[in-house]
């Protein structure tokens, strides 16, 4: 069990630091699943800040269900967000695959995100855990709240005190109208269980634009630190995760919605 006070992430963007707990205003993470080209990935960047985002998420190296399905743009889209964070002044999060990638993903994110199915990938987060950028760790779709935790205590032993835990939706039996069920409980239960600041994921939790905003809004009734929202200028047309992702306009309208909920944004 916890033992003492929440403790924070602090990190450093090109706009300054950016802090995350439960003492803290809420931080949004907000961009397209996968960074698809220089355009769409520094218009995001520029309107989800405008809406106020904190970070922009985007996919270089993707973790897809099907080895035919685009995979990520790889290193050049690593370049192209370290371009959007700079013309912005967005942190960045993206995502590790590999252990053999790391050392390049972590010269250009703020933060790097340990994906759902790599929850369990133990030399990963030995790796991920002896390098001194924050890390955000989802939730496996199938791990219970203690393998979770303990997957986080491989990051902290390893020597990074710097972990975000993110709930993205664990599997359940509807897979018709949700893609996953977007375990809120665990907010009430990790303050409970752990210092640690908890992000929740309502785009990959629900899988469908329509009901991220209510989700979202939930998150900060429960009292999430944070939420992480997929954006796109023209979900359509993504080359992943489309149907899940709000428009520039949407989210901006999200930001004003939330900001009457509770913490402010
Ligand atoms: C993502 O954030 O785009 C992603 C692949 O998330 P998850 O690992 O939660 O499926
Ligand atoms: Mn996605």
């Amino acid at each position: 069990f916890r033992h003492g006070e929440a403790s924070e992430v602090v990190v450093n963007t090109p706009d300054g630091a950016v802090l995350f707990g439960e003492q803290h205003p809420l931080v949004v993470v907000a961009g397209p699943c996968s960074v698809e080209n220089e355009e769409m990935i520094v218009e995001t960047a520029q309107r989800v800040k405008a809406a106020g985002a904190k970070f922009l998420r985007g996919g270089a190296y993707k973790p897809r269900t099907s080895p035919y399905a685009f995979q990520g743009h790889g290193e050049s889209a690593l370049d192209l967000l370290a371009k959007a964070r700079e013309v912005s002044g967005l942190g960045v999060i993206t995502e590790v695959m590999d252990a053999a990638e790391l050392d390049k993903i972590a010269e250009i994110a703020d933060v790097i995100q340990v994906g759902a199915r790599n929850m369990q990938n133990f030399s990963l987060l030995k790796k991920v855990g002896a390098q001194p950028k924050p890390v955000l760790l989802k939730r496996g779709m199938s791990s219970t709240i203690e393998e979770w935790l303990m997957a986080a205590e491989y990051i902290l032993a390893a020597g990074n005190p710097n972990v975000i835990l993110c709930e993205r939706g664990i599997r359940t039996f509807d897979r018709q109208y949700t893609r996953n069920t977007l375990d809120l409980s665990v907010v009430p239960v990790l303050r409970k269980l752990t210092h640690l600041p908890i992000m929740i994921d309502p785009s990959h939790g629900v899988g469908w634009a329509e009901f991220v905003p209510a989700m979202a809004m939930a998150a900060i009734a429960a009292g999430t630190d944070s939420l992480m929202i997929e954006v796109h200028p023209n979900p359509k047309k993504a080359l992943s995760d489309g149907p899940q992702s709000l428009t520039p306009e949407r989210f901006d309208r999200l930001m004003q919605e939330l900001a009457v909920v509770g913490k402010a944004v």
